[in-house]
């Protein structure tokens, strides 16, 4: 079972705002070893997508997603309890940093930080992009509404909890018709 996290740490060492261009969002400029810390940590769309235990069958290394979250997410927010000190609770916390980005298979085709990798550029949802941490929410790329919490699961129950894949954003019209009949 592999549960995974994200931080700043390992991209601001790298940082290089002096690249930066006029007319393109950082995100668009910069790879993700030149970015600054600010710039790293706001990269990331909140969805807790990563917070998710997955199940790694050891004898083919193939890794199942479940829908069980780690004990420190808030589940509404779908922010960590304890960011600054998560692995104090939580020591199998993978800490993201561009490498990271670039060998974990399991990250999210949605994660803003592969979106940048692989060049797509952030989505719709994306707060940078919205100006509101609700959009995420409200697109359905959180955990919002659909996660269960592993304080209330036993680790040899985890199986039962298994999803085939993470649930598809809806498109931004779609989500201002479910808000406005809200
Ligand atoms: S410790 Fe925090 S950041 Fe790490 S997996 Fe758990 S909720 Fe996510
Ligand atoms: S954007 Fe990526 S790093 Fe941030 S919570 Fe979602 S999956 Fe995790």
């Amino acid at each position: 079972m592999t549960k995974a996290g994200k931080t700043t740490h390992g991209a601001g060492d790298k940082a290089n705002d002096a690249i930066s261009s006029e007319t393109l969002p950082f995100w668009e400029a910069k790879t993700l070893d030149e970015m600054s810390p600010g710039e790293w940590e706001s990269l990331c769309d909140g969805c807790g997508r990563c917070c998710l235990n997955k199940i790694e069958d050891e004898d083919n290394g193939k890794i199942f997603l479940t829908k069980v979250a780690c004990r420190l997410l808030d589940l509404r927010s779908c922010q960590c309890r304890d960011y600054p000190n998560r692995q104090a609770h939580v020591p199998d916390c993978i800490q993201i940093d561009p490498a990271e980005v670039r060998r974990l298979s399991w990250l999210p085709e949605s994660c803003g930080y592969r979106r940048v990798e692989e060049k797509r550029g952030l989505a719709w949802w994306h707060p940078l992009l919205s100006g509101s941490p609700e959009t995420v929410h409200a697109a359905g790329i959180s955990l919002r509404g659909w996660a269960k919490s592993e304080r209330r699961i036993k680790a040899e129950n985890f199986t039962r909890y298994l999803i085939e894949d993470f649930p598809a954003a809806l498109a931004p019209d779609d989500q201002a018709k479910s808000l406005n009949t809200d």
